[in-house]
């Protein structure tokens, strides 16, 4: 049991995007193994430390009963072929026991990108590592068995612990209470 980054396309921005979460910490490591023969296991041994550093670390301790799998998808990436991946950007599936799957949009829309409200009211930037960031929160939640219902009060505690991410980074806080978000361009 492990977190694992499927082993297709596009597997250099999943690891990317984890490099940029652990602020390019050496420890990270993907590793190809015979038990998952689709997947990279993800290891990290932190060797320095800020919220995105112990977020990972927390998540690839917690998984050892779990497999998580991440799978970064394009653009014209269809939920269950139907809704689009850019309608939410990333999304995590708990739905089958003992799997948990994050996907999310590696393509940024097209490359244009995602955006989301700031405290101040403005529309701010979601990068992809930090849309990433945002579903590995989703994990942890499931992992600690503290992932809340409704939706909406789970999108709430992912937002405030997102805003934990971004303040290490001094990235602009998200708004608890504007929730509003999407893509930049059309993709
Ligand atoms: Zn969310």
């Amino acid at each position: 049991m492990a977190v694992l980054v499927q082993r297709f396309p596009p597997v250099p921005q999943v690891e990317e995007d984890l490099r940029t979460l652990v602020e390019g910490d050496p420890g990270l490591t993907l590793t190809a193994s015979i038990q998952y023969l689709s997947g990279l296991e993800v290891r990290y041994d932190p060797s320095s430390d800020g919220p995105g550093q112990r977020l990972l670390a927390w998540v690839v301790a917690a998984s050892s009963g779990t497999n998580l799998w991440i799978r970064g998808v394009l653009s014209t990436y269809r939920i269950g072929d139907q809704v689009p991946i850019t309608r939410f950007g990333g999304v995590t599936d708990d739905s089958e026991a003992g799997t948990i799957e994050i996907v999310y949009d590696v393509e940024a829309c097209g490359g244009q990108g995602y955006w989301v409200m700031d405290v101040a009211g403005s529309r701010v930037s979601l990068p992809g590592w930090l849309l990433l960031a945002h579903e590995l929160t989703h994990a942890w939640h499931v992992l600690a068995g503290t992932r809340m219902q409704p939706l909406a009060l789970e999108e709430l505690i992912a937002g405030a612990d997102e805003n934990w991410v971004r303040s290490g980074r001094g990235l602009p806080l998200r708004s608890s209470r504007d929730r509003r978000g999407g893509t930049i361009g059309s993709c």
